[in-house]
Parts: C-alpha cells; structure tokens; sequence
C-alpha cells in the first residue's frame, strides 16, 4: 500500500495528527473532498472535506463505509493493535 500526504489535520474524534491517508485498495486514488476514511489511532470513521482537512463522518457515513468488507477489516486491525498497545 502506498501512503498519500495530506495537510496536517488533528484527528476530529480524538486529536490525533493526521498527516497521511492510505487508500483501502492497492493502487487506490489519492483522497478527495468527500471521501471516507478512518484513524490511524482511534479507528473512528473520517470524512475528507473539501481544504482536504479532516471531519467526523456521520452515523450514514459510517454505515456506507462499514458495507465495504476491505473497510471492515482495516477497521479490525486497527483496533486490535490499539489493544495491544494499551494491555502490557
Ligand atoms: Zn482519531
């Protein structure tokens, strides 16, 4: 998978910097206004705004991106590590 930069944008739902975004899909496009996505750190779903900054996706946006079976299982992954991370 390769990462696309973004302008620095703190996480809307728990402030982590988000500065970077990785398509789901390899070869996957750059992100654009609109698209979904989620935190590195907190796995919260994440919608692109238009200055390509950072907002919380609403309950319809989370549900849309939750259909997608890759989305869900990115979304795993990423709250398993946080678990780890915070279990010694
Ligand atoms: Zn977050």
């Amino acid at each position: 998978m390769s990462d696309y930069e973004t302008p620095l944008t703190p996480c809307p739902w728990c402030g982590y910097p988000l500065d970077r975004a990785t398509p789901l899909e390899e070869g996957g496009n750059a992100p654009e206004p609109g698209d979904l996505s989620l935190c590195f750190n907190c796995a919260q779903v994440l919608v692109v705004t238009e200055a390509l900054g950072m907002r919380q996706a609403t309950v319809e946006e989370e549900a849309e991106l939750m259909a997608d079976a890759v989305a869900r299982r990115f979304r795993d992954q990423l709250r398993a590590r946080d678990r780890r991370k915070v279990t010694p």
